[in-house]
């Protein structure tokens, strides 16, 4: 790989040669793939991009963590829309909103791009078994983007995972254990048969590639946008894996010269569960929380990715916002009825945070925001019913239907 010089650890700075099953660090620290920019602008530009029909991920190639002749072995990820949403950006008193809905993936979450990752850089490194353990999506993007590699996978959820993730896991064929237990145990369980068996490791945090999938997020809204910077982004925080990913997405736009600054971070979480904004807001030492919130892919009390997360926030001049689970119901409903975009709780909850700004009156009215929806209503009905309501009930006759609804 030319564009890359080496995978450094950001906790006490030694690099490690790109690998594809490169980890983490000796001293427990995460890496952080480094490129070589100055060779990346010889072969990339705007007009790259302009001449590349390929509408995925990989159109970025340039910029990602893959052998030149290496060709992608996952799904077809990437290239989801970006709406302008006027109205919504009229309600929150800012100049213009676009919403990436990342839940048109094709397992219906924004880690699809870290999972058609995984599973390239497996294959790369000549492996036939795959593993991770994940609140859900993590998981259920794997098992598909492995199922069309032709890759074993071997996947750990927490049994609280919404009927919608199992139901995908098991229709791709993974080897499925739902572990009774917190997401902090589902992960020593998965870590502890990874380390005995040698599966490819796909956990967030532990494999440095996959946030460089997720990086490319933050490549298409640049491009979408015409390569202007918006002034926010803002995004749903649990490990932290996918706020790091779109800072350096956002970095390598702007080292590449696509950009001329990079957008400050809105990290939101969940009330319930925090750690992340926690830290950042009373910079102090991340701590482990509970996992009390409906928003079961960010309830995540104990993040895997702290470092990489606070110093994203903290590097982009970030704000961080908690909310509630009634809010995030609301924002689920608000963004529904007004953008057509059914997003799943911890999908909605970066545009929750956006709502709760903009009622502090802490987001500027010539702002440009980007709002990042990372999953699909779809995974979860239960609760998506729940906030929604049940529709109104009603016998074959025309009179008892027009009563219903005061027709
Ligand atoms: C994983 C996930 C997140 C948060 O990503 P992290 O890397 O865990 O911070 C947000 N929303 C959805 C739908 C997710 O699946
Ligand atoms: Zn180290």
């Amino acid at each position: 790989m030319k564009n890359v010089k080496c995978c450094r650890c950001v906790k006490c700075g030694k690099e490690h040669a790109a690998k594809p099953d490169v980890t983490t660090c000796d001293c427990g620290g995460i890496l952080d793939v480094i490129y070589d920019y100055d060779y990346i602008k010889t072969i990339f530009d705007k007009n790259t991009l302009k001449h590349r029909a390929e509408p995925t991920m990989w159109r970025f190639r340039e910029l990602l963590p893959i052998e030149e002749d290496t060709v992608p072995k996952g799904l077809r990820v990437g290239m989801s829309p970006l709406y302008e949403v006027p109205n919504i950006a009229a309600d929150l008193g800012i100049q213009k909103l676009y919403i990436k809905d990342d839940g048109v993936n094709p397992t219906a979450s924004l880690k699809d791009r870290a999972s058609a990752m995984a599973v390239t850089k497996a294959c790369e490194a000549g492996y036939d078994t795959i593993a991770c353990s994940s609140t859900g999506n993590a998981a259920s993007s794997l098992a598909g983007n492995a199922a069309k590699a032709g890759l074993k996978t071997y996947i750990f959820v927490p049994s609280r995972a919404p009927k919608g993730k199992i139901a995908q896991l098991m229709m791709f064929g993974a080897n499925l254990t739902a572990v009774d237990g917190s997401y902090e145990e589902t992960f020593e369980l998965s870590k502890a048969a990874i380390d005995k068996y040698g599966w490819y490791n796909r956990n967030a945090a532990i494999n440095p590639y996959l946030g460089e999938g997720k990086k490319t997020v933050a490549h298409e809204m640049i491009e979408q946008l015409g390569f202007h910077a918006p002034d926010f982004v803002a995004v749903s925080v649990g490990d932290g894996c996918t706020v790091a990913g779109v800072y350096k997405g956002l970095y390598d736009m702007y080292m590449v010269g696509l950009i001329d600054r990079i957008p400050r971070i809105i990290s939101v979480q969940a009330e319930g569960c925090c750690p992340i904004n926690t830290a950042v807001m009373t910079d102090t030492p991340w701590r482990p929380q509970e996992e009390n919130t409906y928003a079961d892919s960010i309830a995540v009390g104990v993040p895997r990715n702290p470092d990489k997360a606070i110093s994203a926030i903290k590097n982009s001049g970030g704000i961080c916002v908690n909310v509630t689970d009634d809010e995030i119901r609301e924002a689920q409903k608000y963004l529904a009825r007004n953008a057509g975009v059914f997003g799943e709780p911890a999908g909605v909850t970066a545009t929750a945070g956006l709502m709760k700004l903009s009622r502090e009156g802490r987001l500027p009215h010539d702002a440009t925001v980007v709002s990042i929806v990372t999953g699909n209503g779809l995974k979860d009905i239960d609760s998506a019913i729940q906030s929604a309501g049940e529709p109104v009930h009603c016998k074959n006759d025309l009179a008892e239907f027009e009563a219903k609804f005061g027709l």
